[in-house]
């Protein structure tokens, strides 16, 4: 009888290992998104999506949609909904990878966009397993913001474009949270603190859903 509990709950230690694992990477510009999720890939091996990253690839290269993207995140504002949501399909459609998990970072950032995921990932047989928050307050953010702006040149990181960035922010992203709360997917993690102490804290609460 021991046995054969040990073989179930092992076979279903597998199966839930080979099913997609989606982590949606969420907080205010400047929480460190970007740096959290080099670490979820190291340990966890998901597909890395960062819209902002697709979004400077465009710019970088010249493209009609990088002309589009630029002339929103210049301003601090976010691309429109339904050209973000194709953006984004097609690079779900174009990686074989995404198909083991992904980290969405950077997505979604509305309510609207968090629907049309939702029913993207249903339609490839899977959902947004967690969301994970970085909770950091706004002093620091728009500290870190400025240093990164002087660092990385990134034309949207100056303090008239941070403003505009964190009131978009406000209106539109965080109502999410409480909408990931309501759907008991939300995972608050304090966002201050070494980068390695925060990565633990979100590891240990990451490998209880496992
Ligand atoms: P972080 O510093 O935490 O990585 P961020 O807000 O500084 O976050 P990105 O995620 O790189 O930076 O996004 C940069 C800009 O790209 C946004 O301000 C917005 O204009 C645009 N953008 C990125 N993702 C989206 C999205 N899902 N919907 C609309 N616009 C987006
Ligand atoms: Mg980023």
């Amino acid at each position: 009888m021991l046995l054969l509990h040990c073989k179930c709950a092992f076979l279903q230690f597998i199966y839930k290992r080979n099913k997609m694992f989606n982590i949606v990477i969420f907080g205010a510009p400047g929480s460190g998104k970007g740096t959290q999720s080099d670490n979820l890939i190291k340990n966890y091996g998901l597909f890395h999506i960062s819209t902002g990253d697709v979004l400077r690839d465009h710019i970088k290269r010249g493209t009609d949609l990088g002309k589009i993207a630029d002339s929103f995140i210049s301003q601090g504002q976010l691309i429109p909904d339904d050209l973000m949501v194709s953006i984004l399909a097609n690079v779900l459609d174009a990686n074989e990878e995404t198909k083991k998990g992904v980290i969405f970072d950077g997505f979604p950032r509305t309510i609207n966009q968090a629907k049309a995921l939702k029913t993207m990932l249903a339609e490839r047989g899977a959902k947004v397993n967690v969301v994970v928050g970085l909770e950091v307050d706004e002093d620091e953010l728009i500290d870190r913001l400025i240093k990164r702006g002087k660092e990385s040149g990134r034309s949207d990181d100056n303090l008239e474009t941070i403003k505009k960035r964190l009131i978009v922010y406000h209106n539109q992203t965080s109502p999410l949270r409480d909408y990931y709360i309501s759907e008991k997917k939300y995972l608050r993690v304090q966002g201050t603190g070494s980068v390695e102490a925060i990565f633990a804290n979100m590891k240990a609460e990451i490998d209880k859903l496992l």
